[in-house]
């Protein structure tokens, strides 16, 4: 360990480098390894003396979590745990952290720019002209965009950005959100089956989880009274594909952007690859050189901040408090 304070190790992550996480280790004086390794018996080799972990697809499991005598804390590249036995780490007194916040700017962003090329048809218009096709009648019709609806199916820290850019073109937003108790400023909130008809524009901002799971279906396209266009940055698998692509065939929705898919990548045969009116970007809302760069600094934060004796707020098992093997001031 040398003159080394503390050991931290970064198990696996797929970007090239690491000088911010250098960055921030420097100002407590930590060793700091980058392991790229996934296996138990590796993960455990190199991260058997760390006092901090920065994991990104490694499973950190319960036999791999009580190999680790002396880890404190575990902070995720992103905003998902799932790669880490939660129960196991509050067990052995390891606080778990993540990023919940990243790239909000980024995918709200994404999700304007989705509805801008639907509307305004610029990729559409873009591949005629560069295919020799000077004709803006190719586009017939295009409809203002001030004075529309936009409806959010969920609410939360994206789904706020979002309402905030898309209200400076003039648009109303309304959304259904179950656990808002009551409405954010400057948008209206509504039952689930007003936001469906009612809406111009609908762009899903929930996690995935058992309740959300083909919450957008069948029987909701046959909802949408307005042939809205619908914007899904959030999990590919909250909106039925099959009944998705069934709707666009039928024409009870106008267009659809898809930044993720209920198959990420899609078969090379899927529908949704020839449509005109279908804007597809790979799960790439999350990604901004900021962003990154915000994720790998905040991620190695929230180790040495531990590493130092402070709680987070962005605790994910937050049982564990009380019980830290950090010695956490308050606690
Ligand atoms: P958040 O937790 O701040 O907000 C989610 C909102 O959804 C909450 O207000 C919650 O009350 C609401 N909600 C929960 N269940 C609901 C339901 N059944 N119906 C309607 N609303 C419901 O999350 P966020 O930071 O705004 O992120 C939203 C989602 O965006 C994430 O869950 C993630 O799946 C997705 N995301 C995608 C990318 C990307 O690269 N495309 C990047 C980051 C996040």
């Amino acid at each position: 360990m040398g003159t080394h304070t503390y050991r931290v190790v970064i198990t696996d992550c797929d970007h090239g480098s690491i000088e911010e996480e250098k960055a921030e280790f420097g100002k407590i004086g930590a060793e700091l390894i980058l392991a790229q390794v996934q296996e138990e018996k590796d993960v455990i080799g190199f991260c058997k003396d760390a006092d901090g972990l920065l994991n990104q697809y490694a499973l950190l499991t319960r036999k791999v979590l009580e190999n680790l005598p002396k880890c404190k804390v575990i902070s995720r590249y992103g905003v998902g745990v799932d790669s880490v036995d939660l129960k196991a780490a509050t067990d052995f007194g390891i606080i778990v952290a993540n990023v919940p916040d990243y790239c909000m700017d980024e995918v709200a962003s994404q999700t304007i720019a989705m509805i801008l090329t639907l509307t305004r048809k610029t990729a559409f218009f873009d591949r005629k002209v560069k295919s020799g096709e000077w004709d803006f009648h190719l586009g017939i019709p295009i409809y203002r965009i001030k004075g529309k609806t936009m409806g959010l199916i969920g609410c939360g820290k994206i789904g706020l950005e979002v309402a905030r850019r898309i209200s400076a073109f003039g648009v109303t937003v309304m959304t259904y959100d179950p656990y808002l108790e009551k409405a954010p400023e400057g948008i209206e909130l509504k039952d689930f089956d007003t936001v469906l008809k009612e809406s111009d524009f609908i762009s899903i901002h929930c996690p995935l989880n058992d309740s959300t799971r083909h919450l957008i279906g069948e029987k909701e396209f046959n909802k949408m009274e307005k042939k809205p266009l619908l914007i899904n940055t959030s999990r590919g698998p909250i909106v039925d594909e099959r009944a998705l692509i069934q709707a666009l065939e039928e024409g009870l929705l106008s267009g659809a952007g898809l930044d993720v898919l209920e198959k990420e990548p899609p078969d090379s045969q899927s529908p949704l690859l020839k449509m005109e009116n279908v804007v597809l970007s790979p799960h790439a809302g999350f990604y901004s050189v900021e962003s990154i760069s915000e994720l790998k600094r905040r991620t190695a934060k929230n180790v040495s901040a531990v590493l130092t004796g402070k709680w987070l707020g962005s605790t994910v098992n937050r049982e564990v408090r009380g019980k830290t093997r950090a010695s956490i001031s308050g606690s």
